[in-house]
């Protein structure tokens, strides 16, 4: 049963070949078996999942369910889930337990999912290997020696793995598509807006967006069409008529306009990643599809830009975490300083207190004009190079990674090495247009991600375009386990 993709459970649960209870049993026995290898799940809520299974079961015996209903899943533990710890993989919030769902569960609960559990991830959905998070380390199904990537290793690595066929993820720079390259699975970063955030502990407010990570183009279209929603909690969501994102999946895509930047396959990019990447661009030209060369001039500041603007936000953001509301209090405080400072010393891990001090600089008195709102206008530049590519093309393709999986404690000495793990993935969210990465052949056994970057709301012709691909190719249903 592990074995099947979300649109095989969903036509195996409504024509009663299997039941939820059973369908959920397998997967948690599976994860308990597993999960050790991996180290993909920080929570499992077994009772939970089982009481929410059999709820679908008598659902669908009605023969009132919605597509999605009695599929398990699991969340990224940055998404508050209703009585189960959401800890963001830091000691700041071991202790941590929601007493409201996130929108985005609200609304995958109410389209009948169950909830596995809560996938592990970098700490705060800072980094790019998920090596930073309190709990440890996830591994890479594809090989154990290698990082899953990050920061949504968990739920790319619980997919890859077949522990649960899709998951929750959030992307502020890249951490959906990221992982989802170096494990093979298909993963989508929605338009900035589309999903609500409330709920989700935010890292970078104006970057964050969550999507989810499954086997397939279908699959992430069955799982975002439940997440989005216009959200009054959540003052950016954006208020769009709702979307069934499975509907146009099966349009031809000939004509198809692929606009290919040369910016994205120079220097730093691996050869045999470039070659699988070039592979693909050659399948969609077989299927009608027209590539057309175009330029993204400011792609080299992307980097530069977002490690000023996300630490700037995270600063902020986490200055709630003081160790009086919620989360870690130290031992016996002094003072209320003494407080302030030994809670947040012990609770956050080295690479979340290098953002809040590089964050709290870029903002402070002096440094603001030179450094925050030089970043900002650099963002600027960078959506107008999307804005004008998009004039030409309905589509941007290329490599969603450098390279293919590296190997844990690799890039552990050098932030600025880890840093350019999201070179490609970054400049999307500093314009807040929708991305997905896709798997497009393997390296040595490793998998090879190719990114697709939409246009603003074109979620329903990226996935179009996606599933086109993976029905003349059969990249995604290679399996690590
Ligand atoms: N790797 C990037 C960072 O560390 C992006 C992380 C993310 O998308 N959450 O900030």
């Amino acid at each position: 049963m592990h074995q099947l993709t979300i649109a095989e459970m969903i036509r195996g649960l409504q024509s009663k070949a299997f039941s939820s209870v059973e369908l959920t049993r397998h997967l948690l026995a599976r994860i308990q078996q597993l999960d050790s290898s991996y180290n993909s799940f920080i929570t499992v809520t077994e009772e939970l999942a089982l009481s929410q299974a059999e709820a679908a079961d008598q659902r669908i015996a009605k023969g009132e369910a919605p597509a999605l209903c009695g599929v398990p899943v699991a969340h990224k533990d940055i998404i508050c889930t209703n009585g189960v710890r959401t800890s963001c993989a830091s000691k700041m919030l071991d202790n941590f337990i929601p007493p409201y769902d996130a929108t985005i569960v609200e609304n995958l609960n109410g389209a009948g999912t169950v909830t596995l559990g809560k996938t592990n991830m970098d700490e705060f959905a800072m980094g790019s290997s998920n090596e930073s998070s309190y709990y440890g380390p996830v591994k890479n199904p594809w090989n154990t020696r290698c990082v899953p990537g990050g920061s949504s290793g968990g739920s790319a690595a619980a997919v890859a793995a077949l522990l649960v066929p899709g998951a929750t993820a959030t992307d502020t720079g890249g951490s959906i598509r990221q992982p989802a390259a170096l494990t093979n699975t298909t993963g989508l970063k929605p338009t900035y807006g589309r999903v609500s955030r409330w709920g989700i502990v935010a890292y970078a407010s104006s970057l964050d967006q969550a999507g989810p990570i499954a086997r397939n183009a279908e699959d992430a279209a069955y799982l975002l069409s439940a997440m989005v929603s216009h959200d009054q909690k959540d003052s950016t969501s954006l208020n769009r008529p709702h979307e069934d994102f499975t509907a146009g999946l099966s349009d031809s895509i000939a004509g198809l306009k692929i606009g290919v930047p040369k910016e994205y396959f120079g220097e730093g990019l691996n050869a045999e990643t470039a070659a699988r990447v070039q592979d693909a661009l050659k399948e969609f030209e077989k299927l009608g599809a027209e590539l057309v060369d175009i330029n993204l001039p400011h792609t080299e500041l992307a980097i530069p830009a977002y490690y000023v603007i996300a630490p700037a936000e995270a600063s902020a953001n986490l200055s709630r975490f003081d160790g009086v509301r919620y989360g870690h209090r130290c031992e016996n405080p002094k003072d209320l300083r003494d407080l302030y400072m030994r809670s947040r010393g012990e609770g956050f891990g080295e690479e979340v207190q290098h953002r809040i001090l590089v964050g709290s600089y870029a903002l402070s008195a002096g440094y603001y004009d030179a450094y925050y709102n030089k970043a900002q206008q650099v963002r600027r530049l960078i959506k107008q190079d999307f804005v004008q590519a998009f004039e030409k093309v309905d589509v941007i393709m290329g490599p969603t990674t450098p390279s293919p999986a590296f190997e844990l404690g690799a890039k552990g000495a050098d932030p600025v090495a880890m840093y350019l793990e999201d070179i490609y993935t970054i400049a999307t969210n500093l314009a807040g247009l929708p991305g997905m990465s896709i798997p497009c052949g393997l390296v040595n056994n490793l998998p090879v991600g190719l990114q697709i970057t939409g246009n603003y709301l074109d979620e329903s012709r990226m996935l179009n375009v996606a599933h086109q691909y993976q029905q003349v190719t059969d990249w995604h249903q290679a399996s690590a386990v």
